[in-house]
């Protein structure tokens, strides 16, 4: 059944212009993305700084379509979204992701652990708990080696969202705050929440060689992570000098073109750590 939140419908009385057809084009391949078998994931490493290992893989969907070529995330994840196919298009993500990690854990990378993003229809969406249950079933993988990824921005409703996580908690998964940092709600929710890590958003630290007060930020957040409990993950790492602060800083793991772009799963296996 069709629901009414769609807004396609009314974009035809706002005018048919060509941000809004190429928007329509994109909703329609993506309605045939997932049969097509057109997504594939990618995976960044996560580093951990005080092992100068890698100890987990970010999964990082990708769309590759033949009429409308290849589109970001950024893009198509918020129309997926609007149309609820984030839906469908998020189990399938969930079960690859752990698919692969079961691979991986065969092949000599035990121990190594997958975050998955969720957006904030999947977060809300009544069967989450148990759909993560079934997928970690199914796919055999146990949930201590699942970090799902949240960002601030969902976290509004702070009594249904402390309830959800609880949930997850209780399957035995790690949540990660995402893009921390840049959101608006309040820092009270961090000692409510049953969160294990906070990702510094890329923002802050892509200045934090140049720019004192961005340097202070990422000092100021990785103090009040480790006050309470929590392990810290820096976002968007390039340089050699931003992994030099961060280290200095105590920051627990970090992520980063400096490692790795994300990368297919063939060549996963294949990275090394610059020591
Ligand atoms: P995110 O979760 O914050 O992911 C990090 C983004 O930063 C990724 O972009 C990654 O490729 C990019 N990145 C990583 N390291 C660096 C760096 O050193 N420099 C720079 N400039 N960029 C870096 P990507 O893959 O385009 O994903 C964009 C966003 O789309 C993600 O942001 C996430 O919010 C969303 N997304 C991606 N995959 C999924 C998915 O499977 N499900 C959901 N719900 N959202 C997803
Ligand atoms: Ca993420
Ligand atoms: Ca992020």
């Amino acid at each position: 059944a069709k629901k009414q939140g769609r807004n396609n419908f009314q974009m035809y009385d706002v005018m048919l212009d060509r941000q809004a057809f190429e928007k329509l084009q994109v909703e329609n391949e993506l309605r045939k993305a997932l049969e097509r078998e057109e997504f594939v994931l990618h995976y960044q490493p996560i580093v951990n700084l005080c092992k100068n290992e890698i100890t987990g893989a970010e999964a990082l969907i990708r769309w590759q379509n033949d009429r409308v070529g290849f589109v970001s995330p950024d893009q198509f994840i918020p129309i997926a979204e609007e149309t609820g196919l984030i839906i469908p298009i998020g189990e399938w993500v969930l079960k690859t992701a752990l698919l692969q990690l079961k691979e991986w854990h065969g092949n000599g990378l035990e121990g190594l652990t997958v975050s998955v993003n969720l957006s904030i229809r999947q977060f809300y969406q009544p069967n989450l708990i148990s759909m993560v249950k079934e997928t970690l079933e199914l796919t055999g993988v146990e949930p201590r080696f699942l970090t799902i990824e949240i960002t601030e921005s969902m976290t509004m409703d702070v009594e249904k969202a402390s309830f959800i996580l609880h949930e997850l908690k209780k399957l035995g998964v790690n949540i990660s705050i995402d893009d921390f940092g840049t959101g608006y709600s309040s820092l009270s929710y961090l000692k409510r929440f049953p969160i294990d890590h906070l990702k510094i958003d890329r923002c802050f630290v892509m200045d934090i060689a140049e720019n004192k007060s961005d340097e202070n930020i990422a000092t100021t957040i990785i103090l009040m992570a480790h006050n309470l409990g929590l392990s810290v993950i820096a976002e968007g790492v390039e340089t050699a000098e931003q992994l030099g602060l961060l280290k200095q800083h105590r920051c627990n793991e970090a992520q980063g073109y400096h490692f790795s772009k994300p990368v297919p799963a063939e060549e996963f296996s294949k990275i090394k750590v610059p020591s």
